[in-house]
């Protein structure tokens, strides 16, 4: 199998006859072997039996999962890349807004010009600028975070070679951040596409602006899984011996001046317990500990895990 075509759908029905009508006028004519994956993300509104229709249409080309519920674009996007057999596979989202016509020149770019990963650029996007606003602030974060210089992160248009998206361990929302992921796999050919980009046409947005919120709670984690992710002690061990140093620091020298002030004056001006720096060092002093525990937790947590040996060999001889 040459191209696999991947496209998770929650409540697309009314999109997906044009959509796998025109992905088959523009990939017929590439004659190679290709194949169509619709991750049906646990739809309500008929997704499922229009897929059953489509199937009779299209049978060689067309495959089709349904979850039980709706699990998230990351849950559907990980289940086309497991089931996909290409050795190129390209997404795309369900809802017309992305074009098919851009699969020649992506599947090119991964066979010829050797990209492990080619995101689309939305340059002309059309969505509302309640959208796109936000959309570029978060874009700019994402390039500062990571130091990958893309201007779209997030587009659902993207071309892989097929180890890298099956090496992608997407779930919750972790979608947003492919690129970083494959980056931080070790894959170091990322390249960009300006695509084309359509308004919506049916049905409604699946992200409201909660995405701007969750988004950035997600960045963090995900930047804390890739850098210390393997190594949690590292991360708490730091701060936490921090923490503890600076308390100890604290209240050592509160006691020492007390003694000192006892053994010059034979009293003490202020007893240490009224003192705001005492507590600053006690705080510091438990804070550390804490810190130190979450480390070991941590460190528990990924004895435990079986990701903990997930090595990815690129290539053996
Ligand atoms: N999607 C999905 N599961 C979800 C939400 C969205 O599979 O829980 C799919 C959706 O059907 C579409 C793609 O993800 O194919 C992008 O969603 P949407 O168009 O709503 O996002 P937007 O273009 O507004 O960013
Ligand atoms: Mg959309």
């Amino acid at each position: 199998m040459e191209l696999s075509i991947v496209i998770p759908a929650y409540n697309e029905a009314e999109s997906l006859t044009e959509l796998i009508q025109w992905i088959r006028r523009v990939t017929d004519p590439l004659n190679l072997p290709y194949e169509i994956w619709v991750v049906d993300d646990g739809s309500s509104d008929g997704t499922w039996e229009v897929l059953q229709t489509l199937k009779a249409a299209h049978a060689p080309y067309l495959h089709a999962v349904r979850f039980a519920q709706n699990y998230g674009k990351s849950a559907a996007l990980y289940t086309g890349f497991q089931k996909a057999k290409g050795k190129v596979i390209i997404t795309l989202d369900a809802d017309l807004q992305d074009s098919p016509d851009e699969i020649p020149a992506l599947y090119r770019m991964i066979v010829q010009e050797g990209y492990d990963l080619v995101s689309g650029w939305k340059k002309h996007r059309r969505d509302p600028p309640s959208k796109t606003i936000p959309s570029r602030i978060f874009n700019f974060v994402v390039r500062l975070f990571t130091g990958i210089p893309l201007h779209d992160f997030n587009s659902g248009i993207k071309a892989y070679r097929s180890l890298v998206a099956k090496s992608l361990d997407l779930y919750g929302e972790m979608h947003r951040y492919i690129p970083y992921l494959v980056k931080a796999s070790g894959f170091r050919r990322i390249g960009e596409k300006v695509v084309m980009h359509y308004p919506r046409k049916y049905g409604r947005t699946k992200f409201g602006w909660e995405r701007f919120l969750y988004g950035f709670l997600d960045l963090l984690t995900v930047s804390f899984l890739v850098r210390f992710g393997r190594r949690p002690m590292h991360f708490f061990g730091g701060m936490g011996i921090l923490a503890f140093v600076v308390g100890l620091i604290l209240v050592g020298w509160l006691v020492a001046d007390k003694l000192y002030q006892l053994r010059v004056y034979g009293a003490v001006r202020r007893e240490v317990v009224q003192q705001p720096l005492f507590y600053l060092g006690l705080v510091a002093v438990v804070v550390g500990v804490q810190l130190f525990l979450a480390g070991f937790l941590g460190e528990l947590l990924l004895r435990q895990s079986p990701q903990r040996h997930n090595y990815l060999i690129l290539e053996e001889l």
